[in-house]
């Protein structure tokens, strides 16, 4: 039955994807939401090619050796979801990511908070109580979206604090997850960094944390360093089932998948992971590989090239 509502929930997202391409192209490029349960290892998004495609922030960090990420928090949700502790998820993950990344580039890439007004904005993250997806009745637990606004394209990732068809029928902060953590308190931060030189997965966590494996699974750090791999430029490739494939094929350039078959386990994949798999490191680097050429990103095309095809 869980399992029925949760592919519900998919399928219908993909509708209001669609949906919102057609009213707000060329605004909105690309929606992808997530669950537990499905999503395969590395593939690329399609239309990566500039600086206007979906590698939005693989693009800033090979040509500005910068990015700039902003949190906005809905006030009903300011109490649970703390702009200082989404904060410091949101540069962990992208910390995880640009490790792999910088180790390509060969130069270390910044990461500065600024408000969600700059005009130098790489990555919005925005966490609030509704459907994602305006005018349709479903909730992701996370989105994400690709922006333009005037020139300068941002990622926007979306979580909704209200979302209730994953396995634990809500999203948790991290953040409170870790407080459970006993019986010698750890710092947010200090939990992270231990998750990730330790490898562990969702079940390691959830022991210490004395909390089901869903709960940790679909809480908001997983779920901002799957929706960050997607800013990067990797797409979801399950392929499990009809649906899945459906939108394997729709998202994922099919001359970049790391299998059109059987693929092996990434955060990208599940939301089990807090480090990066072999084949998640191995996805971003494809990514900035293809694109660089004597230190920059290949020949941006035109602005109005940029379109919902
Ligand atoms: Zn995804």
């Amino acid at each position: 039955m869980l399992e029925k509502s949760v592919k519900s929930a998919f399928y219908k997202c993909k509708v209001s994807a669609a949906t919102t391409l057609i009213l707000l192209t060329p605004v909105i490029v690309v929606i992808c939401c997530i669950n537990a349960k499905t999503a395969n290892a590395w593939g690329h998004l399609k239309h990566l090619e500039s600086e206007f495609g979906q590698a939005t922030l693989s693009y800033a960090a090979v040509n500005r050796h910068q990015i700039n990420y902003c949190i906005e928090v809905d006030a009903r949700n300011e109490q649970e979801f703390s702009e200082q502790s989404i904060s410091e998820q949101t540069e962990m993950a992208l910390a995880l990511w640009l490790k792999v990344v910088s180790s390509v580039l060969n130069h270390i890439v910044a990461v500065h908070r600024v408000d969600c007004t700059s005009s130098n904005l790489d990555l919005e993250i925005n966490l609030a109580p509704r459907a994602l997806f305006d005018g349709s009745d479903l909730l992701c637990e996370g989105a994400t979206r690709y922006l333009l606004r005037g020139a300068k394209p941002h990622v926007l990732i979306q979580i909704d604090t209200y979302y209730k068809f994953n396995a634990s029928d809500t999203i948790h902060n991290f953040k409170q997850i870790v407080d459970n953590i006993g019986p010698t308190r750890v710092s947010l931060h200090e939990a992270m960094e231990t998750a990730n030189s330790l490898k562990q997965q969702a079940g390691d966590i959830g022991i210490e944390a004395n909390v089901n494996d869903d709960v940790v699974a679909s809480s908001t750090y997983p779920v901002l360093l799957h929706e960050i791999g997607h800013g990067f430029g990797l797409c979801d490739t399950d392929n499990d089932s009809d649906i899945d494939h459906e939108r394997f094929v729709q998202t994922c350039d099919m001359a970049y998948v790391s299998s059109k078959e059987m693929q092996p386990e990434s955060i990208m994949k599940r939301l089990n992971f807090f480090y990066l798999t072999d084949d998640d490191q191995q996805g971003v680097t494809e990514v900035v590989k293809r694109f660089i050429i004597f230190g920059k990103w290949r020949v941006p095309p035109p602005l109005n090239h940029r379109s919902s095809k």
